[in-house]
């Protein structure tokens, strides 16, 4: 089939005016043996385990085509059959609450594409994204500060934005330290651009749960520009952060499993991802709908999943800023 390009792009947490975008790079052909790579992990026991069911088995318990999968990815016969799904594909189906703008209540809207208009402004101040909605109707009524916390807004002050992130991340805040980690992996708020800085900021903000740095650190492992390429782990955090309910992570999952011909795994990331609002995996199902790999089913449930997710991050206040110029938001 078409290759479907990668082109998660990724909106930066950062404040209103240092929000960088990241693409991701497509790594295709490396990637493709490496995502279906068996690991030898039966090399002892001859057992291995079940992703769906999580038991573990003698190696016989699974088809050979199951058999060579990850161990996040593989089911028993048993499971096969009875078509339990993975845990993989049961965890993180919807958007968490965190995803909410703190103001309205609604789900924050995805910011994936680098070319449209930022809809949500992070908060320096409290670590919140705030939606545009929420952003306009206090505006017009005369606050210019923050409208969750009432913090006056630094304008362009790089050096006071950085004070109120560090402060933040002094605090134990886990938002503030992926922040302050996309400050020095991109140079931004004045800092020397740092990497290693940057992974150790991601790496604490997700044992503590952060799904956007666990996907950040999953981006990091998988281009292998600032740190050694590895796809084991760059899968290891895509994982986590899907299971969190992390929209891009899920999609690339499935970029990573179309890529290793494991069709049926990448159309059940997709929907997911779809199913969530995420347009390109809406567009992938679709496509592989066309070429037979997905049934008119699969592509009219994703659909149906897209338009109610698009529909639930929609509100009147948002409109109407989506409507004026985003200078005046
Ligand atoms: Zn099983
Ligand atoms: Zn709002
Ligand atoms: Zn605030």
């Amino acid at each position: 089939m078409n290759t479907v390009t990668l082109s998660v792009v990724r909106a930066q947490i950062g404040d209103n005016q240092s929000q960088v975008n990241r693409e991701e790079s497509n790594n295709n052909k490396k990637r493709g043996t490496l995502w279906g790579q068996r690991k030898s992990e039966t090399a002892k026991t001859g057992a291995m385990i079940c992703g769906a069911c999580e038991r573990e088995l003698p190696e016989g318990s699974y088809s050979g085509e199951q058999r060579v999968r990850r161990q996040s990815s593989r089911r028993c016969e048993e499971c096969v059959a009875a078509g339990n799904q993975l845990v993989l594909m049961r965890k993180g189906r919807t958007r968490p609450e965190e995803d909410d703008c703190p103001i309205c209540n609604l789900p924050l809207p995805l910011d994936t594409n680098d070319n449209d208009t930022k809809q949500s402004i992070f908060q320096a101040c409290c670590m919140k994204s705030v939606c545009n909605g929420c952003v306009l109707t206090a505006r017009k009524r005369g606050m210019f500060d923050c409208p969750f916390c009432r913090t006056p807004t630094p304008d362009d002050d790089e050096s006071k934005i950085l004070a109120m992130v560090q402060k933040r991340v002094d605090a134990g805040d886990p938002v503030a330290m992926h922040s302050l980690g996309q400050q020095y992996q991109f140079g931004l708020l004045g800092l020397e651009k740092d990497v290693t800085r940057a992974v150790e900021l991601y790496e604490r903000a997700a044992e503590l749960g952060t799904k956007e740095a666990i996907f950040d650190l999953g981006c990091i492992y998988d281009e292998g520009t600032d740190v050694e390429e590895d796809i084991a782990k760059a899968i290891q955090h895509y994982e986590a952060a899907a299971m969190r309910g992390d929209v891009s992570a899920r999609f690339n999952l499935g970029c990573g499993e179309e890529d290793a011909e494991n069709y049926d795994l990448a159309l059940q990331h997709w929907m997911i991802s779809a199913k969530m609002g995420f347009q390109d995996a809406l567009d992938n199902v679709k496509t592989m709908f066309m070429e037979g790999l997905a049934t008119k089913a699969d592509y009219a449930g994703a659909l149906r999943g897209y338009q109610s997710a698009v529909e639930e991050m929609r509100s009147p206040d948002r409109d109407e800023a989506e409507r004026i110029s985003p200078r005046a938001v």
